[in-house]
């Protein structure tokens, strides 16, 4: 079984309509170098809404027709590649599908020790893997983060933010974080530590903001855009820091916010930079790999994952992630090792 893309979406994308499962035999002749993959987890994340797009990016779209591809956890169970001999277990992009071919091997990279207790295979797609490097890079990087100061992060107990969020206590920062269901604000207090947070689909955005930064904001985390940049515009302190992450506010629309403050940027001197997490890999991708995977295998940082069950479900587990209906990091299971 396989996911197939089959339209491009204007707003939220359909299941059986945009994207679809598909059954197909599978008939494997493997070349020189190639492995053939069983797909154990797939990470679904919000820049695939972006390869829906039928226009230039940074990364190629999905193509009408092909199978979607995503970051995933495999086992090689047929190889003709002496460096991934039958039993691996790796990490690389594959295909939403039970099994993938891979030419060559190409981006493979084998997980030392798949069975370790303490690090569940999924985190390499996870805190370990794309969205981990995300949190731990850009915050470095572009937050410049110093003890005392606030940080504010939205879309908090997502795949990314609640790392942010860790990381930022870790370094002694007072952490405000804004999430859509209480559920996931309680989480945030309660398992995270948050210092402050809040619904932002109750009451007015801003005065939560105001409320729990009354000091005002010195770096934000953007997952959203939209309104809540223009609450965190409006609560910036002189020369602060917008690392701007992802706006899935707009991702789904064609009729997104129009933020009315960035005038703010100018007064408050404030600085905003974008960036891919590619961008960083190999700055921080050591340093990253090191200090994550040591935290989690200590149990000094927790990770949320929402957990489909099956190729079957990894449309409408998409399609949920985007509308906020995951808690945690969205992955698809696929099989067990
Ligand atoms: P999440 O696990 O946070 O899942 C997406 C979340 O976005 C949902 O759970 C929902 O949480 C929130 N959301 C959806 N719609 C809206 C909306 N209209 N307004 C506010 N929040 C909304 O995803 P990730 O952690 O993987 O990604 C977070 C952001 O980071 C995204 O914008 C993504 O594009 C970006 N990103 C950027 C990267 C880069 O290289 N620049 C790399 C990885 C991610 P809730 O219930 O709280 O609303």
């Amino acid at each position: 079984k396989s996911v197939t893309f089959l339209k491009y979406p204007q707003e939220y994308p359909v299941p059986g309509e945009h994207f679809a499962v598909e059954t197909n035999e599978l008939h494997v002749e493997l070349k020189e170098g190639d492995v053939l993959l069983r797909n154990l987890y797939i990470s679904l994340d919000p820049y695939m809404r972006g390869k829906m797009r039928n226009a230039k990016s940074y990364t190629a779209g999905f193509q009408i027709g092909k199978t979607m591809d995503a970051s995933g956890v495999s086992e090689v169970i047929e190889s003709k590649n002496a460096t991934f001999p039958v039993g691996t277990v790796v990490t690389g992009f594959v295909g939403w599908e039970q099994y993938s071919v891979i030419s060559g091997a190409q981006g493979l990279r084998p997980i030392a020790n798949p069975r370790n207790p303490k690090i569940p295979l999924s985190s390499y797609v996870g805190v370990l893997g794309m969205p981990g490097l995300t949190a731990y890079s850009s915050l470095k990087i572009i937050g410049q983060p110093k003890s005392g100061e606030t940080i504010f992060i939205s879309a908090a107990s997502g795949a990314v933010g609640q790392i942010v969020g860790q990381i930022s206590k870790r370094l002694g920062l007072r952490v405000v974080g804004s999430a859509g269901s209480d559920e996931k604000v309680d989480f945030l207090l309660k398992e995270l530590k948050f210092d402050a947070a809040f619904n932002y689909k109750k009451g007015s955005i801003l005065e939560n903001l105001r409320a729990a930064a009354p000091e005002g904001v010195d770096i934000y985390f953007e997952n959203v855009g939209g309104e809540t940049l223009e609450a965190a515009l409006e609560m910036m302190n002189t020369h602060g820091r917008i690392i701007a992450c992802g706006m899935i506010s707009v991702y789904n629309t064609t009729t997104p916010y129009g933020v009315r403050n960035l005038f703010h940027i100018i007064g408050k001197r404030i600085t905003i930079r974008g960036f891919i997490v590619s961008d960083f890999a190999q700055e921080c991708g050591t340093d990253f790999a090191k200090d994550v995977g040591s935290w989690l295998a200590n149990g000094d940082i927790i990770y949320k994952e929402d957990i489909a069950d099956g190729i079957d479900n990894a449309p409408d587990a998409f399609v949920g992630m985007l509308q906020g209906k995951n808690f945690g990091k969205q992955v698809v299971k696929i099989a067990d090792l």
